[in-house]
This record gives C-alpha cells, structure tokens and sequence, in this order.
C-alpha cells in the first residue's frame, strides 16, 4: 500500500478480486475517502484502463486531487454517488462500466477529526455532513426537530431501544441551551441511557442514527443500487460493502429483487428475457478474516456482496 492511508481500506483484497479488473476496463469508485481501494484498482489498471471516483466530502476530493493530480487515468467528482447513471451520462460511459464499487459510510478523517462533528469522544461543533457545503447540520437540525421525529429517526436508524427517552432529554435540554458540540450531546445522551451495552458507548446508537438521517445515508444508497445497473456494462460486477445490518438489508434485498426479475401477475403472457433478472448474485456475503478485525477494529461490522449484470 502506498503512502495514503489515514483511513485503511476494508476488504480491501476481497473487493479488489470482485470487481474482477480488466486492465483496460473501466470502473467507478462510488467512496473514494482516502483512496485506498481507488489506489489497488489503478494498480490492477493499464494504460488504457479508467477510474472515476466520487465522493460527497471536500476533503476527500482534495486529498484525491493531490495523490492522483499526475494520473491521467483517474477522475474525481463531488458528488453523491446517488448520482452515478447522471455522472455517468455526462463522462459517456453509460452502459459501459466494468465494476462499480460502494464503500459506504463514514472515513476514518471524517470520525477521527473533531472538527467534522461525527465525534462522541472529542468536543467538537455538532455538524456531522459529510458535504458541509449542501443541506442541514445536525446542531440546526436537532434546534427545530419535533421530539416524535427525533424518536422516530432514532429507533429507525439507530435501533435505539431507549429512543423515547433520549428525545425527552434532548428536547428538554435544548429548552435550556442550544445543543451546538458533539460532547455536549453525547453527555445528554449518556444520561438518559438507562442501560449501557457491553463494549459500546451509549450515545453510538443516537449518533450513528443522526448522521444516518442527515446525510440521507440509506436513500441515497438505495438510488445508488437502482441507478447503477443502466451504467453497468454486460458482466459488469457491483461490489458493495456495508457497515451495519440497516445497510446490509438494502443491498441483499435489493440483489434479490434484481436476480428474480419482474414479477408479473399469474397467467399474463410474457417472453421468457422478460422475466429474467437483470443481475446474478455472486458467491456468498463476504466478511473480513479474524486478522483483518484485528489490525482494524473498523472493519469489524463490514459486509461485502457482488452482483454481475447479465445482459
Ligand atoms: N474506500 C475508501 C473509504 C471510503 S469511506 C478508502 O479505502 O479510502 C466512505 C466515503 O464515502 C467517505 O469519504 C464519505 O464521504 C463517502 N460517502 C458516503 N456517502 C456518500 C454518498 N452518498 N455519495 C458520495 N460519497 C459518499
């Protein structure tokens, strides 16, 4: 590995051997985060292969911009890879993509540094976009949101068991004073957990659920699933990788959907190609070895599945 890595790639070779690259293949990179997974592909490439990689966060199309500058193969856009049949359009490579890749979530920068708002160990301002250039911070949101939502949003994306009773507390609280740092929420939080699990910080659940909502982390997932098959070319691959169960369920059923095709009402009269599917799965869910876990506790939840589209 090279010199990039403030955020070390998950799966990475189990990825790398999923995508099945073709030297003069192209590829998109949906997360480049730091890169780690963009740098094995450009190795795998020749010449006359291509990689575009998006990111929604600043940072990391600058730290893009910098490692790669030199390397005419690779492109970068901001963007969110909700977008990828449009990006697609614009570089002229619809249906001709060799192998997409997502690496959701969040980078290793985007958590680790306080300034981001992600944190619930370090003080910092509560933002917590990974574009902090579009939409609503977690501080403004958390000012108007109605207490109902707030449970809602907490229990859907969180699966917090006490959500009812961390809204309270924090809607009581912001009565009180604006709800502007990260450790100021996390300690809200913490006292209104009732009940701490093992190995875990009470507010990992309320955090992980906020920043799920804030940056439409699901939808855009699923838009991106939905808008990646016109893109694909014929034996293009999608490897997916997710980093919790609310993730992992989007993209299972979302391959099932495609592998079983449209389904049609009993009896209507359809040709056999219209009843095909338009992906096959491939292999089994994939998930990082014991040693993997150990060298990066990050990786602990992931999950990697592939798809190939048939035709
Ligand atoms: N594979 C990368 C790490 C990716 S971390 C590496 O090895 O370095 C996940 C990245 O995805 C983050 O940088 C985050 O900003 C980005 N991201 C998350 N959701 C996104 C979306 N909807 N559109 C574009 N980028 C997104």
């Amino acid at each position: 590995m090279g010199s990039l890595q403030t955020h070390k790639p998950v799966l990475l070779n189990e990825a790398i051997d999923a995508l099945n690259i073709k030297p003069d293949g192209i590829y998109i990179d949906c997360t480049y985060g730091r890169g780690g997974h963009s740098e094995a592909i450009l190795e795998k490439l020749g010449p006359a292969g291509k990689l575009i990689a998006i990111d929604k966060d600043p940072e990391a199309i600058k730290a893009a911009e910098e490692t790669f500058k030199e390397d005419k193969r690779f492109t970068i856009v901001h963007d969110s890879y909700a977008h990828v049949d449009k990006l697609a359009e614009v570089k002229n490579v619809i249906g001709k993509v060799d192998g997409i890749l997502i690496d959701s979530g969040v980078s290793s920068p985007q958590l680790d540094e306080a300034q981001r708002g992600f944190s619930f160990l370090q003080s910092g301002p509560l933002d917590m976009r990974m574009d902090p250039t579009q939409g609503e911070s977690a501080a403004s949101w958390i000012e108007h949101v109605k207490e109902e939502e707030l449970v809602t949003v907490l229990k859907t994306y969180g699966e917090e068991r006490f959500a009812k009773r961390i809204a309270n507390f924090i809607v009581k609280a912001r009565d009180d004073a604006p709800i502007t740092d990260t450790k100021q929420l996390a300690e809200i939080i913490t006292k209104a957990n009732p009940k701490w699990e093992r190995h875990k910080h009470p507010a990992t659940r309320s955090f992980q659920a906020i920043r799920i909502f804030i940056n439409s982390e699901l939808d855009d997932l699923q838009a991106c699933l939905e808008n990646s098959i016109d893109v694909l070319a014929k034996n293009g691959r999608l490897a997916v990788i997710s980093f919790h169960s609310l993730e992992d369920r989007i993209v299972k059923q979302f391959i099932r959907k495609e592998v079983r095709g449209k389904v049609f009402p009993v009896g209507l009269p359809v040709k056999a190609d219209e009843m095909q599917g338009r992906l096959r799965s491939v292999g089994k869910a994939i998930k990082p070895s014991e040693e993997e876990i150990a060298h990066n506790p990050r990786a602990r939840s992931a999950v990697l599945r592939v798809a190939e589209k048939l035709s």
